[in-house]
């Protein structure tokens, strides 16, 4: 096994590669311009391909073949036209460039044959298989992704002295160039670890850019010259002033940098108008700059105070504030911050560089098994290839041919300690006998002195404090001559900070049949900020049957996002689809299916299930970078949503919310749209349709869900009162069924904390459904409402039943039942009437449903 060593941040704007040797990190410089940064930019010239500040430069010539701020969009199916190549490319192939370009920087000539690259806390499982797809299309062998708060974490607290017993919350604060995010982080009992988590993918340093544009330079011409539609000639694309819009970005950018550190500065540009050319220079003040981005800060610190709301954390319980990004050398942020919040805010690491010099230390401790495809010097081809191809471990017995008496060591370790001593375990394999081997510490103060070789053995090492350890393991023959071969040098750091895992970001869970609403439903398998890796085994049933042979489908659909929200709001991370043509046998209704979950430290998923019945496993190891979609659940999930804000717009009618309805209104006007699209589609399709109708579907449900915020989740609860209170006031006077419908009222309101807590509107939406369903139920089972309902039918007008003479029948078995007390009788009698009424209420269900067939 061997250390990974090299760290990569992987910016929107700026990325960084760095190394751990020795106790030390180092950042490695970019060679063009000796800057510690690349900035993450390709541009794609006739001839070649450019990454970094040249790109970047050449935005103002050629922007349409220039593409920067491409993190936002990994893990979309999203791609750039290349007008210079008539070619598209992706994200993950954009990163990818980013990648080697960083590799370029390792002056040494050093293969960096693995990394630890960063993301953001936020990223989505999706997000996260695209970067590490990106590495290894990069050509890196092992990529293990850290999440960028415990990465700038890392580099504060290995930068300074810690108390052992250290406890505490602190928070990072990283604003870059195109994210926002926020982490709750907290050391307990020697652990450190992300609590919670916040960001908003669209707020950063190009906004404020943007915003310098849009209320300084732009109302500054307008009083200046009169160009007609200025704004607009600017910001479209081919407007006439396209190309100055990329030039102003350009200087705006170095605007807001200058007035970090200083008071005032100009942007100067040439404007042509009417055949003009004129040389326009615009003051910019640093009061007017913070007035511009005012708002933006405000939301950030709005998602600050959120986190530790939510998370029942005082503003006193802070430590500090760790800023991470280039945006906070803005002294505004810096100022708002530590006003709004009274906490300390911390600048003591570069936030330039925190996360990447995080990234070395994390990949100090992590190793991997090198594929070493290098041909050993004095090795026959084809002996080694021969030798690859049997045995698992080829490449050692490579090794073993080619010097038969080496010895190899295998060792591992951990290269920082926060304790007195670290342990070492040592494999051994090749001629063992009568060899020795003898570990001295580099100051030589511990020595094991020689002791006989075994297959495996472990030493305890003693380290010198807050310092780099050095120990050399040698090995030696029967005559103790050292095998120089088999020299390992052994490197711990004393006194430095490490971290176990990483939390899950989201909800992951598996989508159910909820069959009693003709829908589907979340069950949790891991819950957000869980500890990675995570393993679990489900139990279910198989909720419908499925013949062999048939066409019949079920479904495993993994999400990640919110449990408690509606399957669609949620993303697919994981899809298997098994048909009746993959069973050996018929799969009964009711019969148990096993599923085995497991997700790795990277967020790879793999899912095993197996099917008790038909004795058969299916498996799968998912890292999905795109999105995968299932065409018949997705016209489900269509009827479904536009049903739920159908009713919902009803609902918001009667209670005269206006403009809910006309907002839900739009939705389902953007959803008709697509119907047709959608319905004609089949599951054999290979455009992309499918994935943008997903898209949007997934979309509109977000969206939908967020309708009226806060506001429409208080009356939603308030209607669920109402509800609840109408059962129970009514319950007390039930003649028919009483002690079913008093137990069914029980096991409704027995989950009701999880409702009541929901922040999804559809659950409290469902939930209060349900109860308003037992409400009529109790109605109906009531004889004196039974009565009233039937004196009204009796008032109806002929033409207001299917069969009136039928109605008349039963009008006169239902008096005679009332006078004989025969109530249950009577009870029939009524409901036989509502059958036979022209408009019933009662709601028609989608019969069809599917689902996933998982119950
Ligand atoms: P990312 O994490 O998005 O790759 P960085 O953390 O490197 O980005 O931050 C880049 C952003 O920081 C850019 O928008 C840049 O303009 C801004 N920035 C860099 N230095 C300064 C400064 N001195 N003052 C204000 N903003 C700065
Ligand atoms: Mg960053």
């Amino acid at each position: 096994m061997k250390s990974i060593n090299f760290g990569i941040d992987l910016g929107t704007t700026n990325s960084l590669i760095t190394k751990y040797e020795n106790g030390k990190v180092t950042i490695f410089k970019n060679p063009v311009g000796h800057k510690d940064t690349l900035a993450s930019v390709v541009a794609f010239r006739p001839d070649r391909t450019l990454v970094g500040d040249k790109a970047r430069e050449l935005l103002t010539k050629d922007p349409i073949n220039i593409f920067a701020n491409f993190k936002r969009r990994m893990g979309t199916d999203d791609k750039f036209y290349v007008v210079s190549l008539d070619e598209n490319v992706t994200p993950i192939e954009l990163s990818t460039l980013v990648l080697k370009e960083l590799k370029q920087f390792i002056y040494s000539g050093e293969q960096a044959e693995a990394a630890v690259i960063t993301i953001p806390a936020s990223f989505d499982t999706m997000q996260s298989n695209a970067t590490k797809k990106a590495g290894m299309a990069a050509g890196f062998e092992e990529v293990v992704l850290l999440q960028e708060p415990i990465a700038a974490s890392l580099a504060y607290f290995n930068s300074r002295e810690l108390a052992d017993d250290k406890e505490g919350y602190w928070l990072v604060y990283d604003l870059g160039g195109g994210t926002f995010d926020i982490a709750l982080m907290r050391i307990q009992e020697g652990e450190m670890k992300v609590v919670d988590h916040e960001g908003n993918n669209f707020l950063g340093g190009a906004d404020f850019d943007f915003g310098i544009i849009e209320q300084i330079i732009v109302p500054y011409i307008n009083e200046h010259f009169a160009i007609e539609n200025f704004e607009q000639e600017l910001r479209s694309r081919n407007g006439r002033y396209e190309s100055l819009f990329y030039e102003l970005i350009y200087k705006s950018e170095e605007a807001k940098k200058e007035l970090s550190h200083q008071a005032q500065t100009t942007i100067e540009f040439d404007l042509l108008h009417e055949g003009t050319r004129h040389n326009v220079a615009v003051p910019v003040s640093r009061a007017q700059f913070e007035d511009t981005i005012n708002l933006r800060v405000q939301e950030t610190l709005k998602m600050l105070l959120d986190i530790l709301h939510r998370n029942q954390v005082q503003a006193s319980d802070i430590e500090e504030i760790l800023m991470v990004g280039g945006s906070t050398y803005i002294p505004f942020v810096r100022q708002q911050l530590q006003a709004a919040t009274g906490i300390a805010v911390n600048s003591a690491i570069d936030p330039t560089t925190a996360v990447a010099i995080g990234a070395a230390y994390y990949a100090a401790n992590k190793y991997y098994q090198p594929k070493n495809n290098n041909i050993v010097l004095g090795q026959n081809v084809d002996d080694l290839l021969n030798s690859l191809t049997t045995g698992e471990d080829g490449v050692d017995e490579a090794y073993s041919d080619w010097e038969p008496a080496a010895v190899q060591l295998k060792v591992s370790y951990s290269k920082m300690s926060k304790d007195v001593e670290e342990v070492l375990i040592i494999k051994a394999e090749g001629a063992l006998d009568s060899k020795s081997y003898r570990i001295i510490r580099s100051d030589g103060g511990f020595d094991t002195g020689f002791v006989p070789l075994r297959s495996k053995f472990t030493e305890f090492l003693p380290l010198l404090p807050n310092i780099n350890n050095t120990f050399y393991l040698r090995v030696y023959d029967e005559d103790q001559n050292e095998i120089r071969s088999a020299m390992e040098e052994i490197s711990i750091t004393h006194g430095q900070f490490n971290i176990s895992g990483q939390p899950l970001p989201q909800d992951i869970c598996i989508e159910v049949d909820d069959k009693d609403n003709h829908t589907t439903k979340l069950e949790l398998i891991f819950e957000k900020n869980s500890i990675l890796p995570q393993k679990r085994t489900l139990y279910r049933e198989i909720s419908k049957t499925i013949k062999q042979g048939s066409e019949e489908q079920l479904i495993i659909n993994i999400m990640e996002g919110d449990r408690f929200a509606r399957p669609l709001s949620n993303l697919v991370i994981a899809c298997i689809v098994i048909s009746g043509k993959d069973l050996s046998s018929d799969l009964i209704k009711g019969s148990d299916i096993e599923l085995h979950i497991s997700m790795s430290d990277n967020r790879e998923l793999h899912t095993e299930v197996f099917l008790v019945m038909t004795q058969q496993e299916f498996k799968n190891v998912f890292s999905m970078s795109e999105k995968q979609v299932n065409v018949d659940r997705l016209k489900e999930q269509y009827i479904d949503l536009e049903n739920e804000i159908r009713n919902s717009i009803k609902m918001f009618s009667t209670d005269d919310n206006d403009v809910w309805a006309i907002q839900a209104n739009d939705f389902l006007k953007e959803l008709a749209q697509n119907k047709a699209e959608l319905f004609k589609l089949q599951e054999s399709d290979r455009t992309d349709a499918k994935y943008v109708i997903a898209e949007m579907l997934n979309r509109i449900s977000k969206a939908y869900d967020k309708l009226g915020g806060e506001d429409r989740l208080e009356r939603l609860r308030y209607e669920y009162f109402e509800a609840k209170e109408f059962c129970e006031n009514h319950m007390a006077m039930v003649d028919f069924r009483k002690e079913e419908l008093v137990q069914k009222f029980q096991k409704l309101i027995a989950g009701e904390h999880h409702v009541l807590i929901s922040r999804n509107p559809s659950i409290l939406e469902k939930a209060t459904e349900k109860i308003n369903d037992l409400g009529w139920d109790i109605h109906w089972n009531t004889l004196s409402y039974l009565i009233s309902r039937y004196e009204g039918f009796k008032g109806l007008p002929p033409d207001q039943f299917t069969n009136y003479s039928g109605v008349q029948a039963i009008i006169k078995s239902a008096d005679a039942a009332l006078q004989g007390e025969k109530y249950y009788e009577f009870r029939q009698h009524v409901y036989n009437i509502t059958h036979l009424l022209v408009h019933n209420d009662y709601k028609v269900k989608n019969e069809d449903f599917k689902g996933t067939g998982i119950g």
